[in-house]
């Protein structure tokens, strides 16, 4: 080794061991770096611990109102990646199509789970949870949810685990899903305004958690809590908040 290569290795190790002095903890569900302390870990992540609005919660005493409906232009061919980004495993696409909600667009970028649910159900919490995450140009997100037990079977979902990188930072193409495969019956929804339920927390967030579980093998949900034991933020206040159900 030559004595610039040597200088630049030493550069090296110098920058990186400054810039990981500089990177705030890393968030995550248990200890120094758990739910309870998002808020102080980042000044971008105040709202976890500040806002007013926040997710999940508890989907109880909703309102029987008439909550607008979801037009679903979602693509039945989409192009999926699997990846471990270190907090799930998740499905990212380019070519997932959008939803209209309200008169506006968002489009699927990924979706991504939980264990046990984040949400609950009058009180209950399920084995999984899977977040569909649709994106408007704004920035403003619609999530839809729905509640995921065993005794059934999920081709999709078998998929998306058979797939799973155990290491953090793996991917893995999994070719053409159709996502609505992974959602049930849609007629029948609970629908509120919080945020994402992992830090920045912002509170931009129009939620759609569908009432019907989907039923996937205990296999493949042993396989997802194999790689993630726990994954799931704590329910948070309700507050001045109304929930409304279809
Ligand atoms: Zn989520």
């Amino acid at each position: 080794m030559n004595i610039r290569i040597l200088l630049t290795a030493a550069a090296a190790i110098a920058f990186t061991s400054s810039a990981m002095a500089a990177t705030p903890q890393h968030w995550s569900y248990e200890g120094a770096g758990g739910p309870t302390h998002w808020g102080a870990l980042s000044a971008k992540f105040a709202a976890c611990e500040s806002g007013m609005e926040q997710s999940p919660v508890d989907l109880t005493h909703a309102v029987k109102a008439d909550p607008a409906d979801i037009e679903f232009h979602w693509n039945k061919d989409a192009d999926w990646t699997v990846v471990n980004n270190g907090h799930s495993i998740q499905a990212n696409s380019d070519d997932a199509g959008y939803i209209v909600l309200d008169g506006k667009d968002y489009k699927l970028a990924q979706f991504h789970f939980h264990t046990p649910s984040e949400h609950a159900i009058d009180g209950k919490r399920f084995p999984m949870e899977v977040h569909f995450v649709n994106v408007a140009d704004d920035g403003e997100f619609a999530v839809i949810g729905a509640m995921i037990e065993g005794g059934g079977d999920n081709t999709l979902f078998d998929a998306v685990m058979d797939a799973a990188p155990a290491k953090e930072g793996g991917s893995a193409e999994i070719g053409k899903e159709d996502p609505a495969s992974l959602l049930g019956q849609k007629d029948s929804f609970f629908r509120y305004e919080g945020s994402l339920t992992t830090p920045p927390c912002s509170q931009t967030v129009v939620w759609t958690i569908m009432k019907e579980p989907l039923k996937v093998s205990d296999a493949e949900i042993k396989k997802f809590q194999g790689i993630y034991q726990m994954n799931a933020r704590p329910l948070q206040e309700i507050g001045r908040r109304f929930i409304l159900e279809q």
